[in-house]
């Protein structure tokens, strides 16, 4: 079936679903390596750079060339099953996973299969309400990835349409490790929420262990999202006793809303055929972003033959137990260890720490704090103005363009008095709008509080002549009628003026 001409599909309201139905959840999560060289060759690996200029025999498959392990991806692939509190293996092999696919130079991926580097962990995620979910870890291994293929001509950008198609293979080969949960049972109505909070703490982790941009826009993390629902339990019998449903997976899901919009999704449909008395079909599925829909990929047996055979021309890995322990004594602080002592540096109530969480920008904040602004400021226009519009806009904050140091330097001018706080939101938009930072926007839009007492003070006086009557109300007490006066004095400055200012002004004079 084209993805681009199926229709949407029924769905049921989510609440009566989950009233039927109890989901379960398996997110296979893909983190690309921030290593300088990619997994079997010493190609670069930077973003953005010209088609095909980061290739070599090895990474394009060409025969006779011999892949070598990089080091540095195995101590990243140890670090992050460490910190996913896994088992490391003491020995593994690759394996290669045979399959043609255009933008797969060698026509098999190495991988790992039942030898995975790291095996049988958890991470604990702290949800909105403060409460904890375990996400139990199947595995993690290591794998390279494939390159991209553009296909040019067709509306969408997808195959379907196109009329001819384009390979870069400079990403072929880079270093990837994907990490796989267990079946996530128990979540409830809570499903969609627990796989948002679980890709958003992976992300914080991976951020900590310095291992990978994790930029899920670039594509550096990517999120498959597999959903099933099995019937609710019905009399004594344990929901643990009800045997899983059919999964459907569905693929590259690229921000963290995205995450919990698709799961829900897939709740409501696969109810919606359930309750049909039809069965789901095993496939890969396509979120779509715009219409917030699933269509079908293809259909995907749990017994693909994949021809997995031990890799010949890699050694094993074998790590010594020295090496671990070595490794594991690199690991940044535990997350929420680190919340907890953030939030204490920072002076939050656990309600604003929360409101930080659910925005996704604990990260965000330390570095604007490190860049220079108060944790006030910087909660303030990270959680507020920006989580607000993303929220409108359906983006995540990131996607904006505006960095730490924008916000840092943004918080600079309000703190020095150059900007109030609506001159500061114009500003902020002419960064949005790509303007340039800050101090750029309100240089070529003007914005600039008067500092000019003078002036101010000729506001003041000329506001309270011409509105005799509010003021007599202040002079007799009524403090609350000061703030009509405050309004007319920043018309009067074209709203250039600092209102806490004539505030005070206001209110001496009238006192
Ligand atoms: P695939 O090769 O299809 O990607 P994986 O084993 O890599 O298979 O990943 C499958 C994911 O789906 C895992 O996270 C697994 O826990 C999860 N899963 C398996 N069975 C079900 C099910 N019935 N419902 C939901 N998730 C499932
Ligand atoms: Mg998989
Ligand atoms: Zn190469």
């Amino acid at each position: 079936m084209s993805s681009a001409t199926s229709v949407a599909e029924e769905i049921v309201d989510y609440d009566e679903a989950l009233e039927r139905y109890d989901p379960v959840m398996g997110l296979e999560v893909h983190v690309e390596l921030n290593t300088a060289t990619k997994m079997f060759c010493g190609c670069a690996t930077g973003f953005g750079a010209d088609p095909n200029s980061q290739v070599c025999p090895v990474c394009l498959g060409l025969p006779g060339a011999l892949p070598v392990v990089n080091e540095k991806a195995v101590e990243s692939a140890i670090r992050i099953g460490l910190a996913l509190n896994c088992e490391i293996a003491e020995w593994c092999r690759f394996a290669r996973k045979n399959y043609f696919y255009p933008d797969m130079p060698k026509n098999f991926q190495t991988s790992q299969y039942d030898e995975p580097i790291a095996f049988e962990g958890h991470l604990d995620v702290e949800l909105g309400d403060g409460t904890t979910y375990r996400v139990e870890i199947e595995r993690a291994h290591m794998e390279e990835d494939t390159g991209k293929s553009l296909h040019i001509g067709g509306a969408t950008g997808r195959i379907h349409g196109a009329d001819h198609s384009l390979v870069d293979y400079n990403r072929a080969g880079i270093p990837l490790i994907e990490i796989v949960t267990k079946p996530l049972t128990g979540a409830g109505k809570r499903a969609p929420e627990v796989a948002k909070a679980y890709v958003g703490a992976l992300r914080e982790l991976l951020r900590a262990l310095g291992v990978s941009d994790v930029k899920m826009e670039q594509g550096s993390l990517r999120c498959d999202a597999n959903v099933s629902l099995r019937p609710r339990a019905t009399g004594d019998q344990s929901q643990d006793d009800v045997p899983l449903g059919t999964r459907t997976e569905t693929k590259n899901v690229n921000s963290l809303r995205s995450v919990e919009r698709a799961v829900r999704y897939e709740i409501t449909r696969h109810a919606a055929i359930l309750d049909r008395g039809d069965k789901i079909t095993q496939e890969t599925r396509h979120w779509h972003e715009d219409t917030g829909v699933t269509t079908s990929g293809r259909e995907k047996s749990d017994a693909e033959d994949y021809r997995y055979f031990p890799e010949p021309d890699l050694v094993p890995v074998a790590p010594t137990r020295e090496t671990v322990e070595m490794l594991r004594g690199t690991l940044p602080e535990a997350p929420g260890e680190r919340r907890r002592r953030l939030q204490n540096d920072w002076g939050y109530s656990d309600l604003e720490m929360r409101d930080v969480m659910n925005a996704g920008a604990v990260a965000l904040i330390e570095e604007t704090v490190a860049a220079g602004a108060t944790p006030a400021g910087a909660r303030k226009w990270w959680t507020g103005e920006l989580a607000r519009r993303a929220n409108v806009e359906g983006r995540s904050v990131e996607e904006f363009g505006v960095t730490p140091a924008h916000i840092a330097e943004l918080d600079r001018l309000v703190r020095d008095g150059r900007l109030n706080d609506s001159m500061a939101r114009q500003v902020l938009e002419g960064v949005i709008a790509g303007e340039g930072a800050p101090t750029e926007v309100a240089d070529a839009r003007g914005l600039e509080l008067v500092q000019d007492d003078g002036a101010l003070e000729a506001a003041v006086d000329k506001v309270i002549e011409a509105n005799a009557e509010v003021a007599q109300k202040v002079r007799d007490g009524k403090v609350q009628a000061a703030g009509a006066l405050i309004g007319q004095v920043m018309k009067e400055m074209k709203g250039q003026a600092d209102a806490g200012k004539a505030r005070e002004l206001i209110l001496a004079k009238l006192s």
